[in-house]
């Protein structure tokens, strides 16, 4: 445990949809020489995930930002930390098929939820904001929502106690970036990736949101998990 990750998560796309996009996501990757095509199941908590090409250096000055104001120069890691990317489909799993290509197949396993563990999580409402924390007075509701998601995510609402708005529970998002609902993600493991929060300009988060959204140009919600 005390493992860490970065989840990029599209909380607009249908499930319908989610699957292949996850194909043509791994296309993305594997072309861009992100990652290596094989799946391997020892090099993160989460499961299947796909190796990180020890050549690809896109992610190193996304490391350890603690702030806007960090000097670019004050900034050199001697190797990127992270070490495979997890590519989340709800309801599906990844395995090897027949032609030893990874494919999707309809199994129990991703449930669409990015939440961090070690510490909790808050959400915000999506019209004023106010924040409510798993286990907190007045969370009842959270527990609610995070239930019947897992028995029908299109069907999860979740009730703003503060302006009275009822929206669904993939709106709600994490102003502290520990929660996110959605059908397709990514999850890299072995650090978070804050340079994407506090740097978002940068070639290197522009680049790694850029093959996220591939042509549908959509904005990630992000997650930073202590596992
Ligand atoms: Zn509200």
């Amino acid at each position: 445990m005390g493992d860490r990750n970065t989840s990029l998560v599209n909380t607009e796309i249908s499930r319908a949809v989610a699957p292949k996009a996850a194909l043509e996501l791994y296309e993305r990757l594997l072309d861009s020489g992100v990652i290596l095509p094989e799946l391997r199941d020892d090099l993160s908590l989460g499961g299947f995930a796909f190796p990180l090409r020890d050549d690809f250096r896109g992610l190193d000055d996304l490391e350890d930002w603690r702030s806007p104001e960090q000097a670019m120069d004050s900034h050199s890691p001697g190797h990127t930390c992270i070490t495979a990317i997890e590519i989340g489909v709800t309801g599906y799993r990844w395995h090897i098929g027949l032609t030893g290509r990874p494919e999707l197949t309809v199994q129990p396993g991703n449930n669409g939820l990015y939440m961090n563990f070690d510490g909790g999580f808050s959400v915000n409402c999506p019209f004023c904001r106010s924040a409510v924390k798993l286990g907190a007075d007045g969370s009842e509701g959270l527990y609610e929502a995070l239930n019947a998601w897992h028995q029908n995510p299109e069907s999860s609402l979740l009730r703003c106690s503060s302006c009275n708005a009822t929206v669904p529970l993939s709106t709600w998002q994490s102003e502290n970036q520990e929660f996110a609902a959605g059908h397709l993600a990514i999850t890299l493991w072995g650090g978070n990736l804050l340079g994407l929060l506090f740097r978002p300009s940068s070639a290197s988060a522009k680049r790694l949101r850029g093959l996220f959204a591939g042509s549908s140009g959509i904005e990630p919600a992000l997650v930073f998990c202590l596992v």
